[in-house]
């Protein structure tokens, strides 16, 4: 009972860099169909033409998670490409750390629209599809973040628990689809570019050392993926071993 299944249409949000990038890969690696959604769509253009290069089947499509329509526009891309839709992946996220006091409200809104509402449109531009189907799985990416706070990472944490929330009552209200939160701890990617406070970016890319590469996470979503039907992985919490 290891091991994909079979192929599944996998639709992965912010998969320009980071950890999109590198989980876009591995499921093409292992079979699967993906389709890959960010707004960097030269980026996107390109890992497709590599992972078909490679033997994989990737397609893509440029994407505002931010907007409900243009996620819509990304399902029914992947309807119209592959048939169907059995994985979403909603990756995508931004973390302007900063204190409260700094009143950055308009990056805490930031966090809100790409972390708590991307996900909230993803749901909604996927759910209809995966119940006429009958079947479906939603892999959201949380973080340890959505699990403890730290001081100027209040409103990120604050929408990473608010992603842990919605995918619990997801998973409550819905037997026939599956639900996953891979919560990452520091991983190498390009988060720390959404910082505006250049000391407190220097700061984070210096507790970034101990960071573990993308495809740590990127595992996890494919095992996650690979189960049988009936094996729903809830959670799957991964830090680096130095990380407090
Ligand atoms: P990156 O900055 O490398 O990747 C973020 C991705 O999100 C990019 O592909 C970006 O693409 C995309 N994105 C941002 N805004 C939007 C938008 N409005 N619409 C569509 N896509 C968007 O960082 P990570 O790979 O680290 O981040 C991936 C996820 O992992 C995030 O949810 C993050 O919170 C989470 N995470 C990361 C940790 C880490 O230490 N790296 C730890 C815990 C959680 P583009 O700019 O092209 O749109």
């Amino acid at each position: 009972r290891t091991g994909p299944r079979t192929a599944k249409t996998v639709l992965v949000t912010g998969a320009s860099s980071g950890i999109g990038e590198a989980t876009a890969r591995l499921l093409a690696g292992a079979g699967h169909r993906v389709m890959l959604g960010a707004r960097r769509a030269d980026r996107l253009a390109a890992l497709t033409k590599e992972i078909r290069a490679d033997g994989g089947t990737a397609d893509h499509r440029e994407l505002d998670v931010t907007d409900l329509e243009s996620m819509r526009a990304f399902v029914r891309a992947a309807q119209e490409s592959y048939g169907r839709v059995d994985v979403l992946v909603n990756n995508a996220g931004v973390m302007p750390l900063a204190m409260l006091e700094a009143l950055k409200v308009d990056e805490w809104n930031r966090m809100i629209d790409v972390n708590i509402r991307g996900v909230l449109h993803g749901i909604a531009a996927v759910l209809p599809v995966m119940r006429e189907q009958g079947a479906g799985h939603i892999v959201n990416v949380a973080s340890v973040s959505g699990h403890r706070v730290d001081p100027t990472a209040a409103v990120y944490c604050a929408t990473k628990y608010a992603v842990r929330a919605i995918s619990e009552g997801l998973r409550q209200e819905s037997r026939d689809l599956r639900v996953t939160v891979v919560s990452p701890g520091l991983t190498r990617s390009e988060l720390t570019d959404s910082i505006s406070d250049l000391g407190m970016r220097a700061a984070t890319e210096d507790m970034m050392g101990i960071a573990i590469p993308a495809t740590a996470i990127g595992e996890a979503i494919v095992y996650a993926v690979n189960q049988p039907a009936d094996v729903d992985v809830n959670e799957i919490v991964i830090r680096p071993t130095a990380q407090g």
